[in-house]
């Protein structure tokens, strides 16, 4: 909520901000050091404004019903049991010394508070300070789903039930862990003025609906987050501090990685890596086989492409998959997998499916229908933007779903597990059932493919699997110049406020994304 403002002088104790924690080192130097322009992203200001949003949404929810000191200045009387606001132009100094006479005072909540501590080298600005029996914790607001399936254990309560550290349990999502780093800063910071609550107990508002609070003990887990946040410190204060010697090099050089995908470096990084040929290029690399292979001898992916798999150079053994997408980045082409059958699910009716969504919730619904006669789009939208709106979507979904299955001559192919995901949520969270399948998974078991799936056991391709990469690799191209999921956001908040033209857009973008799996099935078929 408050813009923070990292000490980031040419002298003095270097300052590491809680966002800072478990990020790209080299994102570290280049975001504190580059001075190279970045061109102003339109998806990424959106989500920026975006977050906003939920952040002024989850105040107001805190706050309703509440008469809330706003403080302007140090010094300004705070009662014990009153939530304190710290207004948003209070310069860092001012901020900080409130934020400590809110604490001493007992302020219930504290929104808008700073810490820092040069022997921390840190510094933080929590969204949250809530006051627990033991001391205060720190909560961060983010606008992304914090709970998922599989992860680090947390307690979760409702945001009127804040103070219950008790509720149920749940899992956080573990790529979520950046956050827990980062509210682990923040625990920090409490700690060395005195603040912290004993049970090292931080949280993490999501973007869950209703909203949620997600606890977690931090000095919980292997290893315990504190000590996974003392080891990004460590790594953070040393980047920062070469680089500030050297800001024309970082001290950590770019290795090509998950994150990079959503880097705001990332045509800066992948040109310079694409000049040098360089081997974390290959999607099977991780940043530790780079290490080992740049230890090795081994930097450039042309080099990877000769190797044996299964051989040994500087202890370390190549890996066959990482050979394979080497020679079929060296042909620019997919490479068909030895001994594999080609022979696709097949049925009379053949159906591309493909859903678009909009902060998890799904308004579209695409089927490219393949008859005997012919081929149709047949998409099933909404543009409310509504609750009400997904739910009639889902709802004339799962008929076509219930119609193919009492057919029982008709496969459905889509893209990744993605459909699956969104479908099972939204028909939670609107109490909608298929009547043909006691469940979407089960649905999905008996009558569709991933052909995602379905191509990447049989052909291994240069860069990754997906659907932008490998139609194109299979001849297909999209009408609109510049496609892509993230794209369609701005499209879809300008199609809900009435823009025709950019919901005629996301109908065509959806059409090209079925009619991409469509390319490929042919593609694959002319390989048999
Ligand atoms: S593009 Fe990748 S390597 Fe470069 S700074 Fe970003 S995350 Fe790091």
């Amino acid at each position: 909520m408050v813009a923070m403002n990292r000490t980031n002088e040419e002298t003095g104790t270097v300052m590491i901000g809680g966002g800072e924690l478990g990020r790209c080192p080299t994102r570290i130097h280049h975001d504190r050091y580059n001075t190279a322009e970045r061109t102003t992203d339109p998806v990424v200001e959106h989500r920026i404004a975006e977050g906003r949003r939920w952040e002024d949404a989850v105040v107001s929810a805190l706050l309703e019903g509440m008469q809330p000191t706003v403080a302007v200045e140090p010094g300004t009387r705070i009662d014990s049991g009153t939530p304190l606001v710290i207004a948003g132009d209070v310069r860092s100094s001012d901020r900080e010394a409130i934020t400590l006479e809110a604490m001493q005072a007992g302020a219930s909540l504290i929104l808008g508070g700073r810490l820092s501590s040069e022997s921390l080298q840190s510094v933080g600005a929590p969204d949250i300070l809530v006051r627990l029996d033991d001391g205060y914790a720190p909560i961060d607001v983010k606008h992304h789903k914090a709970i998922g399936p599989l992860g680090i254990p947390v307690r979760v309560t409702s945001l009127d039930q804040m103070e219950d550290v008790n509720g149920t349990t749940a899992t956080f999502r573990a790529n979520r862990i950046n956050d827990l780093l980062q509210i682990a800063h923040y625990w920090k910071l409490l700690d060395e003025v005195g603040f912290a609550n004993p049970r090292h107990l931080g949280g993490i508002i999501g973007a869950e609906t209703p909203m949620i609070v997600a606890w977690v003990d931090l000095a919980a887990g292997r290893p315990p987050i504190l000590e996974r946040h003392r080891e990004a410190l460590q790594e953070a204060v040393l980047v920062t501090t070469v680089g500030r010697l050297q800001p024309d090099e970082p001290f950590i050089k770019a290795v090509w990685r998950g994150e990079c995908r959503s880097c705001p470096w990332a045509d800066f990084c992948r040109a310079e890596l694409e000049a040098i040929d360089h081997v974390s290029l290959l999607p099977a690399i991780t940043p530790n086989d780079t290490e080992q292979l740049l230890e090795a001898g081994i930097s450039t992916t042309s080099a990877m492409a000769n190797l044996e798999p299964g051989s040994v150079h500087g202890g370390y053994e190549i890996a066959e998959e990482a050979t394979l997408q080497a020679r079929a980045r060296a042909t620019g082409s997919l490479l068909r997998r030895s001994g594999v059958d080609l022979a696709l699910p097949a049925a009379d009716t053949e159906i591309d499916f493909d859903i678009e969504t909009y902060g998890g919730s799904l308004y579209l619904a695409g089927l490219l229908i393949h008859e005997p006669h012919g081929a149709a789009f047949r998409p099933i939208s909404e543009w409310s933007g509504t609750a009400s709106g997904e739910r009639r979507v889902l709802r004339d979904l799962f008929e076509f779903f219930d119609d193919v299955a009492e057919r029982n001559d008709a496969v459905v192919y889509h893209w990744t597990g993605y459909e699956r995901t969104i479908l099972n949520e939204a028909a939670l969270r609107q109490g909608l059932t298929l009547r043909s399948a006691p469940s979407v998974d089960a649905w999905f078991d008996e009558h569709a493919c991933d052909l995602w799936w379905w191509i990447k056991q049989r052909f291994v391709s240069p860069n990754g699997y997906s659907l932008k990469v490998i139609a194109p690799l299979c001849g297909f191209h999209w009408r609109d110049s510049d496609p892509g999921g993230a794209q369609s956001e701005l499209w879809y908040a300008d199609a809900v406020s009435g823009d025709d033209a950019q919901r005629l857009r996301l109908l065509e973008y959806n059409e090209d994304d079925v009619a991409a799996q469509a390319a490929i099935r042919r593609w694959v078929r002319a390989q048999e």
